[in-house]
């Protein structure tokens, strides 16, 4: 419990929301760009301590949330007409497609399966050598490792039944592009910690220089969240624009470099459709050619029509952080976790959730 209580501190937490209110001379966004770090923020009532001067802005950390309609459209494709067995983490089964989810065709009778690691999916391919098998592999850096050695163990194992459908997608290219949208009105970041523990710090550092903005890496408990705002308010407040860690427990500057090698086996870097934000340039993972018959994309060459998004939903204002949940007309009332419209309404990390399950 040590580990878990020691960032719940109430007493350290009272400090922090102290300093920042002593310091605090004006306004400030500050965008937390990860899901987690918005379920933090919602849940446990920071933002009703911080000062009204401080808004936090929920970024785009959710990546079931910014996976494209047409990609959850060609799952399912996968699943119910070419009989594929469709294998993803349990979000993404929920999240509507343009007629139906993931978990909907499930109920129909398509052999779609709930799994907590790729490799669950390496192994069914190889007990089932009659079936195909594809990963729906969402995610940003944090998860592409474990997607990466999924497909080096299928080749390792000479598997040809065994695929991903790859939605990775990256961190730094997103901030950048909030950061150069005409519109953005960011002051400061909070940088996802899950994410720098895998890739390190050292790719934000261009973005910190161009913008002049301060990025924290921070974790996502309580006592994180306190104090790498207090971190990101004393840099706008001094004028400066650095760099910093706040998680340092757990991210290295140069992140966790075996993973980046399984990664860079398999994966190289591709231009990424963002659901509700667009294309950003080099913002994803595809599946190098080495390995391309373990990518579903060309192995089935699935083209399907241009998905339809629901009109009442404003997730891309949601996502680039214009607006927040309760502002969406539908917020509660055609779109609640029983009868989602869009992903932010259905994901743990989605910002629409949070609001949901823990705000008044
Ligand atoms: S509340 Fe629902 S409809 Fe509104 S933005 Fe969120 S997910 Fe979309």
């Amino acid at each position: 419990m040590k580990y878990i209580t020691e960032y719940r501190d109430p007493i350290l937490a009272k400090h922090y929301v102290r300093e920042i209110r002593r310091i605090t001379t004006r306004s400030w966004n500050i965008m937390e760009v990860c899901g987690g770090q918005t379920h933090g923020l919602v849940k446990f009532g920071i933002m009703d301590i911080l000062p009204k001067e401080i808004s936090m802005i929920h970024g785009p950390g959710c990546p079931v949330c910014v996976t494209p309609l047409n990609l959850i459209d060609k799952a399912i494709y996968l699943a119910v007409d070419r009989s594929v067995t469709l294998c993803s983490f349990g979000d993404m089964l929920r999240v509507p497609g343009s007629d139906q989810s993931l978990l909907d065709a499930k109920a129909k009778g398509a052999d779609v399966r709930i799994l907590y690691s790729p490799l669950e999916a390496v192994q069914i391919a190889y007990a089932n050598p009659e079936k195909e098998v594809v990963f729906f592999a969402v995610g940003f850096e944090t998860t592409a490792p474990a997607n990466a050695l999924a497909v080096l163990q299928a080749a390792h194992l000479e598997l040809d039944n065994f695929s991903i459908l790859s939605s990775h997608v990256l961190v730094p290219p997103a901030i950048e592009a909030i950061m150069s949208d005409p519109d953005c009105k960011v002051d400061g970041f909070l940088g996802a910690g899950h994410v720098c523990s895998i890739m390190g710090t050292e790719e934000y550092l261009p973005i910190v220089a161009k913008y002049h903005v301060p990025i924290v890496v921070t974790g996502f408990e309580p006592i994180d969240l306190l104090q790498g705002i207090l971190m990101v308010v004393s840099q706008l407040e001094a004028g400066t624009a650095k760099l910093e860690n706040q998680y340092a427990r757990i991210v290295k500057s140069a992140g966790n470099q075996a993973a980046q090698k399984a990664i860079d086996q398999v994966f190289e870097v591709t231009a990424r459709n963002w659901r509700g934000i667009g294309n950003i340039p080099y913002s994803g993972y595809n599946i190098k050619q080495k390995h391309q018959k373990f990518d579903a994309d060309k192995k089935f060459n699935v083209d399907l029509v241009p998905a339809r998004e629901s009109e009442l939903c404003i997730a891309g204002q949601i996502l680039k952080g214009l607006k927040k949940p309760h502002e969406c007309p539908a917020f509660g009332k055609q779109c609640n976790p029983e009868n989602p419209l869009g992903a932010p309404m259905v994901s743990s990390e989605g910002a629409c959730a949070a609001y949901f399950h823990f705000s008044n």
